[in-house]
C-alpha cells in the first residue's frame, strides 16, 4: 500500500486541501501520490510545495471529464506539465463553462422557489471550480434537502428538475491534451459504468493505459483490466478516488493497493516514449 494515483482536492470537489492531502499521506507512509483534481491543475503546486518537506513524490495529474458516443468519460492524465500554455488554454474554457452552468443552476433553483444565489454558490465553491456538489451543499446547508445525495436526487441529477448538462471536450480531444502537455492518458474507471466496448476505440485515439484499481472495481475487473491491458500493450494505473473524509464515501486515501511498480513503469514510459 504505497501509491495512490487517483485524489481530488479542494481545487475540485475534494473536502482536504492539497496540503492536508500530503499530510494524510504521510501518516499513511504512502510513497507515491497522483493529484488528479477533476479539471483543474490548480492544487499541484501547493501539493508539490508540501511534499518537499515531507519526502513524498507528487504526480502532477488531471481527470478531464469527456464525452464520447453521448456517455461520459473521465480520461487521467499523468506527469503532465502543469504550466503548459495550451493545457491551461483548454482548462480555462471549461472553468468558464462551468461558471454559466452554476449560474444558470442558481437561476433554476430560484424558479422553483428556492432562496439560494450565484454568489452563494461561489461562496461555497471558494477558489475551486464550481461543480453540482459545492450547489448540492448549499442545497443541504440551507435545509432543502436532508441529504447530500437527495440534492442531486431532486435537483442536480440527469432527469431532475436543475439538471444542465456539463461543457466537456470529446476523449480524442482530452487525450490529445494531455499529450500535448507532456501527459499520459489513461481511461479512468472503465469498470464503473461497464464501458470496456469502448477501450479499443480509445486506443486508436492514442489512449496509453486503464486505471485497474479502484474501489468500485471488484476483484474481477481488477484482474481483467491487468489482463487486458497485458495484452493490449497499455499501462494501468490506480488509485483511491479519495474525495475527503466529508464526501459520501468517508476518507478513502491509501485504502486501494497500488503497487510501486505502477509508478516505475508510468515514469519509463515518459522517459522512453516521446512524452
Ligand atoms: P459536476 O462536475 O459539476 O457535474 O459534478 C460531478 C460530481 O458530482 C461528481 O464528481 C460526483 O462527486 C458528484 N455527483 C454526481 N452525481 C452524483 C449523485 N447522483 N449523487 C452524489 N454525488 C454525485
Ligand atoms: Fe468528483
Ligand atoms: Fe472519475
Ligand atoms: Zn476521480
Amino acid at each position: 500500500m504505497s501509491a495512490d494515483l487517483h485524489i481530488h482536492t479542494t481545487a475540485s470537489d475534494g473536502s482536504m486541501s492539497p496540503k492536508q492531502v500530503i499530510e494524510m499521506a504521510f501518516k499513511l507512509r504512502l510513497k507515491s501520490i497522483a493529484i488528479s483534481d477533476h479539471d483543474t491543475v490548480d492544487g499541484i503546486d501547493e501539493a508539490l510545495a508540501s511534499s518537499k518537506k515531507l519526502g513524498i513524490k507528487v504526480i502532477p495529474a488531471i481527470e478531464l471529464s469527456s464525452i464520447y458516443n453521448s456517455r461520459d468519460i473521465h480520461i487521467l492524465g499523468f506527469l503532465i506539465n502543469h504550466k503548459n500554455l495550451k493545457l491551461l488554454e483548454s482548462l480555462r474554457s471549461l472553468r468558464e463553462a462551468r461558471l454559466e452552468r452554476a449560474e444558470w443552476i442558481a437561476e433554476c433553483l430560484q424558479k422553483q422557489g428556492l432562496d439560494l444565489s450565484f454568489d452563494e454558490v461561489m461562496e461555497t465553491a471558494g477558489k475551486a471550480s464550481v461543480g453540482r456538489p459545492h450547489i448540492a451543499r448549499l442545497l443541504v446547508e440551507k435545509g432543502y434537502v436532508s441529504g447530500f445525495s437527495n440534492a442531486f436526487i431532486k435537483y442536480l441529477r440527469r432527469g431532475a428538475l436543475c439538471f444542465k448538462e456539463k461543457f466537456v471536450y470529446p476523449v480524442d480531444r482530452s487525450i490529445s491534451i494531455i499529450h500535448e502537455a507532456g501527459g499520459i492518458s489513461i481511461f479512468a474507471h472503465p469498470g464503473l459504468a461497464h464501458l470496456d466496448e469502448y477501450i479499443d476505440k480509445f486506443i486508436d485515439m492514442g489512449l496509453d493505459g486503464i486505471e485497474a484499481f479502484h474501489p468500485e472495481h471488484p476483484a474481477q475487473d481488477i484482474e481483467r483490466y491487468i489482463k487486458v491491458a497485458h495484452d493490449k500493450g497499455l499501462l494501468i494505473t490506480g488509485g483511491s478516488d479519495c474525495h475527503g473524509p466529508l464526501s459520501t464515501h468517508g476518507l478513502r486515501l491509501g485504502t486501494v493497493f497500488v503497487p510501486d511498480e505502477v509508478v516505475d513503469k508510468l515514469e519509463e514510459y515518459r522517459r522512453v516514449s516521446r512524452l
